[in-house]
């Protein structure tokens, strides 16, 4: 059968295929380390699990609105308001299923064929494929170890053609785990203000922050910045709530409308009761987080001494998110080759830097057992010593 020539041309998800080898490895009884997918590995908070339960029990079971319940519109819209200090109305928000279909809505609404999109590299796996699915066209901008795997608004500068249309912002950033500060951000934003781009944040780890850095929110920049920023958000990473699929974006009002139509004939409203807990979420005790963010940096401690112990491995200490991404070029292997043959011989499953833009790093996910960072912390020493 012929297939649509812009489905055919999509590479699966690698974060996704990492994972999934690692589980099918271990149902066939292999002792795997997956560093995989970028998971919590804690349970949902009880009292999110209570309310989606309650939602049920009352009957909760019909269609949404498809923008989302009017409370969760509304409890969003306040923890914007007074966490990231941005003004969105119930109407400028749409609750999608994930973050990562917040963003496919976006893209799919904001590309035009053959616009140009600059991505900062390197890049969360599925940002690239959903701008091609677009028709979008995306522009690498390269950042490397020694600017902190960050973009500077200089190379943003260099890389805008009169088709330039929008920027991915992603901070704090899958795969590198940087955060930019809020000075390099205003920097960033002000190249788009001055370019006439549309600014996609997508915020969903700006909750798990490190070492005292505080995430910062580009539309609270003020509102020039904020008419032209859609931002992203999602309950995945902060509550432990990936399997809930439930994610957002805020923007201009016209934007969210026409991302809306598109949600309304393609899903519809996510799972009703679901969002009953996404509410909860939102609107109950915030400890949870602090609880889980604790924990993640006792990991992320460990396993940046680890990884700085072992001979040939460079790795920055990331200052949000749930990953790091050391480099391994002095090994002499591409970061498939590395990682497939990590595997294979020590069952250790880590993501290889090819799927984010970066050849020479491989990601590992602390979002998972002490005990398992220590396994297999040991096992990729051994491995190295090997090669
Ligand atoms: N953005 C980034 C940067 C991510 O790492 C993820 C995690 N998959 C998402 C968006 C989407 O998360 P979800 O769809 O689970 O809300
Ligand atoms: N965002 C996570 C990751 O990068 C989950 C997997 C995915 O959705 O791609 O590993």
């Amino acid at each position: 059968m012929e297939l649509n020539p812009r489905v055919a041309a999509i590479a699966p998800s690698v974060t996704l295929a990492v994972d999934a080898k690692a589980k099918a490895l271990q149902a066939a009884g292999e002792n795997v380390c997956g560093f995989g997918a970028g998971e919590p590995d804690f349970d949902t908070p009880e009292h999110i699990k209570e309310a989606c339960h309650k939602a049920l029990k009352d009957g909760k079971t019909k269609y949404a609105p498809n923008a989302g319940l009017p409370d969760l519109l509304a409890a969003i819209a306040d923890k914007l308001k007074n966490e990231n200090k941005v003004a969105y109305g119930t109407d400028q928000i749409l609750v999608s299923n994930g973050a990562k279909h917040s963003l496919f809505n976006i893209f799919m609404t904001l590309c035009r064929e053959g616009d140009e999109v600059l991505l900062p590299a390197p890049y969360w796996v599925s940002y690239l494929e959903m701008i091609r699915m677009a028709g979008g066209v995306p522009v690498l901008v390269q950042a490397d170890e020694s600017q902190a795997l960050k973009v500077t608004a200089a190379q943003l500068e260099r890389a805008i053609t009169p088709r330039t249309r929008l920027l991915v912002l992603n901070s704090p950033s899958n795969p590198t785990g940087a955060v930019y500060t809020e000075a390099e951000l205003r920097a960033l934003a002000a190249v788009a203000v001055a370019h006439d781009l549309t600014i996609i944040s997508d915020e969903i780890y700006e909750r798990i922050c490190y070492d005292g850095v505080q995430p910062f929110s580009v539309a609270s920049i003020g509102p020039e910045v904020c008419r032209r920023t859609i931002t992203i958000n999602g309950f995945s990473k902060p509550y432990a709530m990936t399997g809930w699929r439930l994610g957002y974006a805020a923007g201009p009002k016209a934007v969210i409308q026409a991302a809306g139509a598109l949600q309304s004939h393609s899903t519809s409203a996510p799972n009703t009761f679901a969002m009953y807990g996404a509410v909860a979420a939102l609107r109950g005790p915030q400890d949870c987080v602090a609880r889980m963010v604790k924990a993640f940096d006792e990991r992320r401690h460990y396993l940046v001494g680890r990884l700085a112990a072992m001979k040939g491995v460079t790795c920055a200490k990331p200052s949000g998110a749930f990953y790091v991404f050391p480099n391994i070029r002095s090994f002499g292997l591409d970061s498939l080759t590395f990682s497939a043959r990590l595997l294979e011989s020590e069952k250790v499953a880590v993501v290889p830097g090819a799927a984010f833009g970066a050849d020479a790093n491989i990601r590992l996910s602390y979002a998972c057992s002490m005990e398992n960072i220590r396994e297999g912390m040991d096992r990729l020493e051994r491995f190295l010593k090997k090669l």
